[in-house]
């Protein structure tokens, strides 16, 4: 880990278990809502908002949508594939949504323990993520990790998502550190490794959920538990 100083490190679906958390508040919404009277499963609903949000959220990456956009029209076109068109159940689905899944606490196996471990190599961490602020200071406080990071960067506080390089370089700029002190650790391969590598800085992909192949010039982990022993290595 030469000169290694400082760890960036992406929040959703890297600590924080997006998919778990956002499944059990759509399951509390379904409920809440009695959305089992006008759609057939809730599993045939998660399967289909979980395929139209993906495309949203591409979407507002390439600046093609709007925030707001986002918010609402994941809803409205998840009802709209069940033939149900209610401006009311989406806007109800959609703030419900944003006011409950942040306050949901699933975190990927062994995060406190390799963040602990981490900070008592002396490296300094920080978030850089393209989620919303204001979720995601709600997600870092109820999950208890807030204490940990120096800094959280949001994509929205400089108007600049990953994988762009401007938001390593804000990144690196805020924290005083150089990229070569530098590693990012992150899920999504394109945001995280390819803008990490892009800004000049180390990366290691996290792949839980083991959809990467092995490939020599990326380091890899699939277990978080794995990051403090990876660190030391590069
Ligand atoms: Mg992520």
């Amino acid at each position: 880990m030469k000169e290694v100083k400082h760890v960036f490190l992406d929040l959703d679906r890297t600590l924080w278990d997006f998919e778990k958390n956002s499944q059990a508040a759509l399951e509390q919404l379904y409920s809440d809502l009695s959305l089992k009277d006008i759609l057939p499963s809730f599993e045939q609903f998660l399967k289909e908002y979980k395929e139209i949000n993906a495309r949203y959220w591409e979407l507002y990456g390439l600046g093609k949508v709007s925030k707001e956009n986002l918010r609402i029209g994941r809803f409205l076109d998840t009802l709209a594939s069940f033939q149900v068109y209610s401006a009311e159940i989406a806007e109800k689905l959609a703030s419900g949504y944003v006011s409950i899944s942040p306050y949901q606490t699933n975190l990927f196996p062994g995060t406190k323990e390799a963040l602990n471990e981490l900070k008592s190599m002396n490296l300094n961490l920080s978030i850089i993520t393209n989620g919303f602020k204001e979720v995601q200071f709600i997600k870092l406080n109820n999950s208890g990790l807030m204490h940990f990071f120096d800094e959280i960067l949001c994509s929205e506080d400089i108007g600049i998502n990953k994988p762009n390089v401007e938001i390593f370089h804000a990144a690196l700029e805020r924290n005083k550190v150089k990229k070569e002190q530098s590693i990012m650790v992150g899920d999504d391969f394109k945001a995280d490794i390819i803008g990490a590598t892009r800004a000049g800085i180390r990366s290691v992909l996290f792949d839980y959920h083991k959809q990467f192949e092995e490939r020599q010039e990326i380091e890899r982990i699939t277990l978080l538990t794995e990051l403090p022993s990876k660190i030391v290595g590069l």
